[in-house]
């Protein structure tokens, strides 16, 4: 987490922190190398991703981050990735494009990416409605 994670506004004794979340999806195949069972085998996801961000300061409008923003930095790591076979994909050839991996792949990406008064807190990578990881670095 970064060095700004550290800082905190106390109001009445209460942190002050405000989260955003952003949603977006992307299309991509993969196949889980070794898994016994049919995810062994190629198959594709409608992959969702849930991407978090906090911060205790807004700016002079009252926002923490335009969510328009936010979504343009999440899709240009999306973008890396929709319509590939993941496998294929350099950061993938040595690790499954497990949902586990995925997450810490867009979650590493984005990190170094914000203001210094926002954190990233967490990437959810959902691979159907009802199954999903989350990755954090606390
Ligand atoms: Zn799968």
């Amino acid at each position: 987490m970064s060095l700004y994670s550290s800082i905190f506004i106390i109001r009445g004794g209460n942190l002050v922190m405000y989260e955003l979340t952003t949603i977006v999806e992307f299309e991509a195949a993969h196949r889980m190398a070794d898994y016994p069972g049919k995810c062994s085998r190629l198959h594709g996801h409608n992959w969702k991703v849930e991407v978090t961000v906090a911060g205790n300061s807004l700016d002079n409008i009252g926002m923490l981050i335009d969510f328009r923003l936010l979504k343009q930095k999440v899709n240009e790591i999306i973008e890396t990735l929709d319509h590939y076979y993941l496998n294929e994909l350099e950061d993938f050839r040595d690790q499954n494009p497990s949902a586990e991996n995925i997450a810490r792949y867009i979650f590493q990406k984005l990190g170094a990416q914000f203001a210094k008064n926002i954190t990233l807190q967490q990437v959810k990578v959902w691979e159907s409605p009802h199954s999903a990881v989350a990755y954090r670095e606390d």
